[in-house]
């Protein structure tokens, strides 16, 4: 019998392949034009050709055995660990090498290996809502628990005077998210200023240190010029978790790394626990030929002009529609207030025009909604006065 503990998700799910077969039922009976499909962030631009290049003279040159074997390391390849440290230490001024990165199965993965290394069962851990959905999930899987620290809207900069209120002996890491997924937004260096001061005094206060888990797949997708400040400078009791999954278009591949900087507390036991968690949870190693493909492509990134355009068309358009919502500088969402109270409501309503998008409270932010902007750049401009009709239909 399946186990009573995963009964929610199995429910859960089936809302979800609810919404996919419906997706594709529409694309069926309307046309594939004729649906507005802004429920995923699975990204729209292919990853550069420098990937399969890399791929294809990687098989070529390299020993058979080595690509495809196991690591010697759980870690990953030390020369790719360096090349990624170098890397950051070229872009952010840090002073990293291949002890501080370990080569993970994408982000997912990732954040699975920090909470193994960094939380005990009964710990909590604190998020600023809207979040990532699965980052409960993630908590779950080590016996932790996961609160939502309630959203600041409409700018949706983290909430840090809730987050200190908060914050207490079972407090044992908060994650951030920027670029943000679902809102777009970025952090500034003073808001993360800000954030360590609290959790430097709060670790302080209760004894035990408060770490940062800096969830960081969309860092590439920063629009304007937006500093994406590097959060281990600021508040050293931080893991930094990446990914290639949108940043080169491979989310399918499972890449990705953690960097554990060496001023974090208990470093040493710290990065040995993470190499052994990526074991006990049975990825053993990242995927050995794409982690030579990230080293090959290190300087690559997806093309982020075709984000940026789709950004603009449909944040003006929705904008001019009537809509409010907080402008996005990064990642490749857009987080709408719901004209109407019942976020999920207005998602019904949104599909009778055709359009797909998903309720805040999926967020843990209800009374808005996620677009994801990663379409084709014709299907933003064909959904515009859809999203038109469906506002003036509501506003009667
Ligand atoms: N974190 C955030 C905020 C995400 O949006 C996603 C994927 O959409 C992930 C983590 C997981 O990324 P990956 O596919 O690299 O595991």
């Amino acid at each position: 019998m399946t186990a009573k503990s995963m009964m929610p998700y199995v429910e859960g799910n089936s809302a979800i392949r609810a919404m996919f077969e419906e997706g594709a039922r529409m694309a069926k009976e309307f046309g594939k034009e004729n649906v507005y499909d802004f429920s995923l962030g699975n990204p729209s631009v292919p990853a550069p050709a420098e990937v399969n290049e890399a791929i294809r003279a990687i098989l070529d040159e390299e020993d058979s055995l080595v690509i495809h074997g196991y690591n010697q390391s759980n870690s990953g390849y030390e020369d790719v660990r360096q090349t990624v440290a170098e890397h950051l230490n070229r872009l952010h001024g840090t002073s990293f090498t291949a002890k501080n990165i370990l080569m993970t199965v994408g982000a997912a993965g990732g954040l699975n290996v920090a909470m193994k290394t960094l939380l005990d069962p009964g710990d909590e851990v604190l998020a600023f809502a809207p979040y990532f959905v699965e980052y409960g999930n993630y908590a779950a899987n080590h016996g932790a628990v996961l609160r939502a620290v309630p959203a600041d809207p409409p700018a949706f900069q983290p909430n840090l005077a809730a987050l200190e209120e908060m914050i207490g002996e079972k407090t044992r890491a908060v994650i951030i998210n920027s670029p943000n997924n679902p809102t777009g937004v970025v952090y500034s260096e003073e808001t993360l200023k800000k954030l360590a001061e609290i959790l430097e005094r709060k670790s302080e206060e209760i004894g035990h240190p408060i770490f940062i888990i800096s969830d960081e797949p969309y860092r590439e997708l920063a629009y304007d010029g937006v500093n994406v400040p590097y959060v281990t400078k600021i508040y050293p009791n931080t893991v930094v978790g990446y990914s290639w999954s949108k940043s080169l278009s491979l989310p399918g591949e499972r890449i990705g790394y953690l960097v554990f900087p060496c001023e974090m507390d208990d470093f040493e036991n710290a990065i040995t626990a993470a190499n052994i968690a990526g074991r006990v949870l049975g990825f053993v190693n990242a995927p050995t030929l794409m982690q030579r493909v990230a080293a090959r492509c290190i300087e690559c990134t997806t093309d982020i002009e075709a984000y940026d355009r789709n950004r603009r068309a449909l944040y003006e358009g929705l904008i001019e529609a009537g809509y409010e919502c907080a402008k996005p500088e990064g990642a490749f969402y857009l987080f709408v207030k719901s004209p109407l109270e019942d976020d999920r409501e207005f998602c019904a309503r949104a599909k009778e025009h055709h359009i797909l998008i998903v309720p805040g409270r999926s967020f843990a932010c209800p009374g808005y909604v996620r677009l994801a902007y990663c379409v084709d750049y014709d299907t933003i401009i064909r959904s515009l006065p859809h999203f038109r009709a469906l506002l003036g239909e509501i506003r009667g």
